[in-house]
């Protein structure tokens, strides 16, 4: 087993945690001439997180370095998903490309090469550049995909450092050049308990409190997300926060009013990855307290992310 979480650059201090409001105006008269006059509270940062396949790249990197490199390893893939668990299936069609030859540097080529909006990209870089009063604001990823990949994708496009971590499925490649990925949670591991239908081996709403829990408090936690697997995080979030699903995909549908725009026409399902089988919550819909500002596209991204800052600025002033 090695390490769960992509090198982690979360060197920035924590933020003081908040220790309680202003005291009322009758409070503060009372207190004696030689006592300092209560300061205001700094304005927390705001948490921004991430989904990474369709989300960040306009294509799920799992299908695409299939459906790039190896037409048979791509329908093993839709033909298996169903009877293996996701992760030990990329594990495995993995093999298949090394057995096939496929050299590790072609691997990281076509990932660089998957398409990323550059609006995208100035959206994080936005949220990235932007301080709130005791800090600048996070930026994490969470993800079904594996470190490799996004490694390589993030670092091609100058971006890897705007994020303090990426939370997902561990990759390397051995000393043969074959990759091998592992689940975030081990199948030997202690399995997570979640009920709101998140695979074995991730329950984003899960690592996302455990982010909070280490890292806060946020002014607002913001999420972007398209896949099932993040409705999790989705559910747990405040009426203060907000949730982001792309239209066209399975979580707009799910948080969107049926038939409205932010849920949008179904998009293709020819270049997404299956979805995994697990149920979804009853009552989905109703459970989530925070906003939901649906975005299609990379500029949709980049002017809901200029709304919310500009909002939680002016909350905060
Ligand atoms: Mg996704
Ligand atoms: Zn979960």
């Amino acid at each position: 087993m090695f390490n769960r979480f992509l090198h982690p650059t979360a060197t920035a201090a924590a933020p003081p945690q908040a220790t309680g409001s202003t005291p009322p105006l009758s409070v503060q008269m009372s207190v004696s001439a030689t006592d300092q006059p209560t300061a205001p509270l700094p304005a927390p940062p705001l948490l921004f997180a991430f989904d990474f396949d369709w989300t960040l790249v306009d294509e799920d990197s799992d299908r695409f370095i299939f459906s790039e490199l190896s037409p048979p390893a791509l329908e093993k893939l839709y033909k298996d998903h169903k009877l293996k668990q996701w992760t030990d299936l990329m594990d495995e069609l993995h093999g298949d490309l090394y057995t096939a030859r496929v050299p590790s540097l072609t691997l990281m080529d076509t990932w660089r090469r998957m398409p990323f909006n550059p609006a995208t990209a100035a959206a994080l870089r936005l949220a990235a550049t932007q301080t709130a009063a005791n800090g600048p604001h996070h930026l994490i990823i969470l993800s079904d995909a594996n470190t490799v990949a996004i490694d390589a994708i993030l670092k091609h496009h100058g971006l890897r450092d705007l994020f303090r971590v990426v939370i997902t499925n561990p990759a390397r490649f051995d000393n043969e050049g074959r990759l091998r990925v592992e689940r975030l949670i081990p199948a030997d591991g202690v399995q997570h308990d979640c009920a709101n239908g998140c695979a074995v081996n991730i329950c984003k709403g899960k690592f996302l409190n455990e982010y909070i829990a280490t890292h806060g408090p946020f002014a607002s936690v913001i999420y972007a997300g398209d896949g099932k697997n993040d409705l999790c995080p989705a559910m747990t979030l405040r009426a203060r926060d907000y949730v982001l699903p792309r239209t066209g995909h399975t979580l707009a549908k799910l948080l969107c009013p049926p038939g409205s725009a932010e849920a949008g026409a179904t998009v293709s399902a020819g270049n997404n990855k299956p979805e995994p089988e697990n149920a979804v919550p009853i009552g989905a819909r109703e459970r989530v307290s925070a906003s939901i500002r649906a975005w299609a596209t990379g500029e949709d991204l980049l002017e809901v992310v200029k709304g919310i800052l500009l909002a939680e600025e002016q909350a905060s002033a």
